[in-house]
């Protein structure tokens, strides 16, 4: 145990990925894809900024709408 591979977002920041990595759920390592297009898109530091924005609703935003969420946070701050 403990050799679980990091998250997609941990593994492309080469950041050490915690069991409660707040990226994790939504860039799984096994579609580096999506992250690599996100991070591309908006740097590093707004995706964990939208990411804090995503954590803070009231229930499990879906994965699969993550990256329209995405887009749209974009589009709402100008990004
Ligand atoms: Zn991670």
């Amino acid at each position: 145990m403990g050799g679980a591979s990091p998250c997609a977002s941990c593994k492309l920041l080469r950041r050490r990925c915690a069991k409660d990595c707040i990226f994790a759920p939504y860039f799984p390592s096994d579609d580096p894809h999506k992250f690599a297009i996100v991070h591309k898109v908006f740097g590093a530091s707004n995706v964990s900024k939208m990411l804090q924005v995503l954590l803070s609703f009231p229930f499990p935003f879906p994965r699969e709408n993550c990256l329209t969420l995405f887009f749209t946070f974009r589009k709402n701050n100008g990004i």
